[in-house]
């Protein structure tokens, strides 16, 4: 039995999202990066979600706060809910998505984001989310 991605792809996390956290491939999509981002918090690779984020964005975010965030957090599952560009032609992407996770006291919690991707000299980067209404 082989284990599949964190991420939730049909791939393992090697084949998956782990070349795109190391570095050693470039996300593809804007949905890739987003799930590759979901990995990176489940392996607490916070410098890869600093360096995915958006070089005008970094000074929102704190290296520190997301690696705590990561490490409490019991990730479940993540869940695509729908994409809007961000495919190989794109040079913007919007990723809707729900991750699902228990919080440092044990709750069940979920993420539910809008978020905003760029792409730049080929590299895809996390821009900004929102939450969506419900
Ligand atoms: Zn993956």
């Amino acid at each position: 039995m082989i284990n599949k991605c964190f991420c939730g792809s049909d791939d393992t996390f090697e084949q998956c999202c782990k070349p795109i956290i190391d570095g050693t491939q470039s996300a593809p999509t804007a949905q890739a990066l987003m799930r590759s981002r979901y990995s990176a918090y489940v392996v607490v690779a916070s410098q890869y979600l600093i360096n995915s984020t958006h070089i005008s964005q970094r000074a929102n975010y704190s290296k520190t706060d997301i690696e705590a965030w990561a490490k409490e957090s019991h990730w479940q599952k993540l869940e695509i809910i729908d994409c809007k560009k961000g495919l190989l032609d794109d040079s913007v992407g919007e990723v809707e998505f729900k991750a699902y996770y228990k919080d440092s006291k044990n709750t069940f919690q979920i993420h539910h984001e809008k978020s905003v991707f760029k792409k730049e000299n080929g590299d895809w980067f996390y821009v900004s989310g929102i939450i969506p209404a419900h």
